[in-house]
């Protein structure tokens, strides 16, 4: 089973094909990234309108390029999956109606993919994770804890209230002056520090899995402005502030994800992580600290399946296309898409 896979739901447009046999280990054939970050760079973040125009030029030229690579012609594929949301409407519209038209003109099944749903399968996709398994899903959007019981079956078991802490990290580098994105700046940064700064951990005083975010950023802008000397802040104090911010995060995330394994109700056949933020080494650590302490097998895919990408959308779709879907023909383009809400029919049914 050969798919190609097609991501442009926020800033990069991705391309990749994925190829599996049962039984065996699955192939990443090829997998292209188009980042827009120049872009965006000026704006000091990512203008929908501007992502959505780059999108449309560049998703011919990197599914040719998947192509190419993976040595596989468009009549060879199998079927065609496509993001078809959460994320910016305008990027999720471009990659739907181009999926829309390239499956159309080769006669191929199309399958509609929850971005979400791609990162929280990647597991299988690069670690052959067996069902069930606990996921923890934390990026730029998003922030969650996902039981993942089948390739359409999550159950959220809590997240975060407000910002994700991939916002954070990025909104913390802005406030220091250190680029975007924010994540491997702060890190970087880090690493010449100590996190001698007090710093809250929101939520740990509340029962469950759910977290919050907004409050960290705020306690920065605070213990910033404390730090300052004569108005500008000593490059010391910017490293102990990212490492010390870090270390909350490390802290909350670790924490919210030993109670998880605790109430998740199923002996998980591993905690992974999923996203952007799982980049960070200090997450990594903590996280893989607290699967240790369970017993639990620990999965952290490489940082190139963590962020956006296609390969996890095909992936996504070889499991869809194993479960029986055969052409999400009238799927559409939704903003907002929760994953728990995954077994729905696509469209069509008022939901
Ligand atoms: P979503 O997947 O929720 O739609 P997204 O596209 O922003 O959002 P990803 O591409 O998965 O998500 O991740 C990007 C985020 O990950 C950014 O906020 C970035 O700052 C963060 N990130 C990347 N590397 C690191 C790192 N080393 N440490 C911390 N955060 C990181
Ligand atoms: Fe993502």
């Amino acid at each position: 089973l050969t798919i190609l896979g097609i991501e442009s739901s926020c800033d990069d447009t991705a391309a990749a094909l994925v190829r599996h046999a049962p039984g065996r280990q699955p192939e990443i054939l090829s997998n292209v990234v188009a980042g827009q970050a120049a872009l965006h760079a000026a704006y000091g973040g990512v203008v929908p309108e501007i992502a959505a125009r780059a999108h449309v030029e560049k998703l011919d030229l990197c599914t040719e390029e998947a192509l190419a690579v993976a040595g596989v012609t468009l009549a060879e594929v199998d079927a065609v999956a496509v993001t078809a949301g959460p994320g910016l409407i305008g990027g999720v519209l471009a990659g739907t109606m181009f999926a829309r038209g390239l499956a159309a003109a080769a006669d191929k099944p199309l399958l509609g993919i929850n971005h979400l749903a791609g990162h929280a399968l990647t597991p299988r996709l690069t670690d052959g994770v067996d069902f069930p398994y606990l996921v923890l899903l934390v990026s730029g959007g998003h922030c969650q804890f996902l039981a993942v019981h089948g390739p359409e079956r999550f159950e959220r078991l809590g997240g975060t209230i407000d910002d994700a802490p991939g916002e954070a990290f990025d909104k913390v580098a802005r406030l220091l002056g250190l680029g975007q994105p924010g994540g491997p700046a702060v890190e970087a940064a880090a690493r010449s520090g100590t996190p001698r700064i007090a710093l809250p951990r929101p939520l740990l005083d509340r029962a469950g899995c759910d977290m919050s975010f907004s409050g960290l950023k705020t306690a920065m802008i605070r213990a910033r402005d404390a730090e300052l000397k004569d108005g500008a802040l000593p490059m010391g104090a910017q490293a102990d502030l990212c490492a010390s911010f870090q270390a909350a995060i490390a802290d909350v995330l670790a924490e919210k994800s030993d109670r998880a394994l605790a109430a998740c109700g199923f002996r998980p056949a591993a905690f992974a992580v999923a996203g952007g933020v799982a980049a960070n080494g200090t997450v990594r650590g903590a996280l893989a600290e607290v699967a240790r302490r369970h017993g639990t097998a620990f999965v952290a895919p490489p940082l190139a399946l963590c962020t956006d990408n296609a390969a996890m959308i095909a992936w996504a779709g070889i499991e869809r296309y194993r479960a029986g879907h055969r052409g999400d023909t009238d799927l559409v383009a939704r903003p907002r898409w929760p994953l728990d809400a995954e077994a729905a029919p696509i469209l069509g049914s008022g939901k």
